[in-house]
């Protein structure tokens, strides 16, 4: 198959990649120079474990090219996903579906022959027969059928999640891209994988409601953590107990500082104002937003507790700053509404975190970055966990602690053992371990 990716961001090149990986002929298309150029060159401008390598491997193996000429892409190819951004529109938080538009307009004049436009973006439900119809309009005369692929790859386990998804979802209306999209992932497919074909709009929902389910899940755990405190019980105790349960599942399960990232966010908000636009009020989700929100701001307020009441001139350490581990990705991150929140409050503040420094510099140029977590620490009123890298679980506390000026702990993602951190002399605060009223 020859397939064009529109968009090589943390989707499209993680999409393309793995699909030359299994033996297709990609060729990924952005209208970002640089990160065309870089990609020429070898270089990957994200971070996403073993994405590197797969992407130098299918380059040198013939199957993988990068380039800015969409004409050139789509008219060689038989599939045309579209993988460019749908981010929250300003202002009422609607998806924004100019990418999405631009680029069906650009398919329309480039596609030869017979082409199957799979929308991999997430899009709100009716954006497939809306491109069908841009594309019907720029060119009467193209052969194209429209059909639906949501992605639910997880950053940070993206290929893995891509090569290995626990199933893959098609909404298409026509034969004929049906047999087109089940050759694109028939080497994929294996004993488990289910893949479901629907409806175009089945599938855009299906995408929306995946992602509300997982975030309700996670304010769901974070709403009990904080009756766990006020209580005198331990959440994760809770989440233990409730998660062994098959109907609910363990994953999702642990309390902390709020869900962040460039989905769950903006994608409840577009969810949100889908049930608005069409008349049927999605309550649940708002809810959930308007939690979710609440919660990250609230976060400071525990630090400047463990402070003692105020954090002005202060220095807090920040441990972690992307939204979770394994990315690079800044998008939403709940250390964006925490660390204002400090500095509004007096506090200095000096960072570390391994891969997203770079990007949070960009975001939050005022604060200091340190090269590592120990270095953040030095002088130190309080350290704060706000995002569970592994090399946090391994930092030696002994020099943690005499690192810093006052051994005090805020762990917003229960990566330490409380009763260790104690023994070790630190005044710990987790999330959701309360003492009995
Ligand atoms: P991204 O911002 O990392 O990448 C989008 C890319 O598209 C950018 O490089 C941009 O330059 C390019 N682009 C935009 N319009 C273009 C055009 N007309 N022609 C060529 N290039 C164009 O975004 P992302 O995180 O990869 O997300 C893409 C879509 O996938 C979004 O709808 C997102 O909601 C969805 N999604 C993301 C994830 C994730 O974990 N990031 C997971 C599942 C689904």
């Amino acid at each position: 198959m020859r397939i064009a990716m529109i968009g090589s961001g943390y989707v499209g090149l993680v999409s393309g990649a793995c699909l030359a990986d299994v033996g297709h002929d990609v060729v990924c298309v952005d209208f970002d120079e640089a990160k065309i150029e870089a990609l020429q060159a070898g270089v990957v401008p994200i971070f996403e474990p073993g994405l590197d390598i797969l992407v130098v491997r299918n380059a040198e193996a013939g199957r993988l090219s990068f380039t800015t000429d969409l004409s050139s892409a789509v008219a060689s190819a038989d599939v045309v996903f579209i993988a460019v951004g749908t981010p929250s529109q300003q202002g009422d938080g609607h998806a924004d579906l100019s990418y999405v538009h631009s680029a069906a307009a650009s398919i329309a004049e480039a596609a030869k022959g017979f082409t199957v436009v799979v929308l991999k973006s997430t899009v709100p439900v009716g954006t497939g027969d809306e491109v069908e119809r841009i594309i019907r309009q720029v060119n009467p005369r193209a052969e194209i059928a429209v059909a639906s692929n949501p992605e639910f790859l997880r950053e940070g386990a993206a290929i893995n999640d891509f090569k290995r998804p626990d199933r893959i979802v098609i909404g298409v209306e026509d034969d004929w891209a049906r047999t087109v999209l089940a050759q694109v992932y028939r080497p994929l497919r294996r004993d488990r994988l289910q893949v479901q074909f629907t409806s175009r709009r089945s599938a855009e929902i299906i995408k929306y409601a995946s992602n509300a389910f997982l975030a309700m899940k996670i304010a769901f755990i974070n709403e009990i953590a904080d009756f766990c405190e006020t209580t005198g019980a331990d959440v994760q105790e809770v989440a233990r107990g409730i998660g062994m349960d098959a109907r609910i599942g363990p994953k999702f399960l642990h309390a902390g500082p709020g869900y962040g990232g460039s989905c769950f966010p903006k994608d409840t908000l577009a969810f949100v104002r889908m049930g608005q636009d069409f008349g049927s009020p999605l309550r649940l989700v708002e809810t959930t937003l308007a939690v979710n929100e609440q919660r990250k701001r609230n976060m400071a307020s525990r630090v400047v507790a463990a402070c003692g009441g105020s954090v002005r001139g202060r220095r807090i350490a920040i441990l972690g700053l992307t939204f979770k581990p394994n990315t690079d990705d800044m998008r939403a991150a709940p250390a964006l509404a925490i660390i204002p929140a400090l500095l509004d409050g007096g506090a200095i503040v000096n960072a570390y975190d391994p891969q997203g420094m770079h990007e949070a510099s960009l975001l939050l140029p005022s604060i200091d970055y340190a090269e590592s977590a120990l270095a953040a620490a030095e002088g130190a009123d309080c350290v704060v966990v706000v995002t569970e890298w592994a090399e946090f679980r391994s930092l030696d506390l002994r020099s943690l602690k005499a690192a810093m000026k006052s051994p005090v702990m805020v762990d917003l993602r229960n990566v330490f053992d409380p009763a260790k951190l104690a023994a070790y002399g630190f005044a710990y605060t987790g999330i959701g371990c309360g003492a009995a009223p």
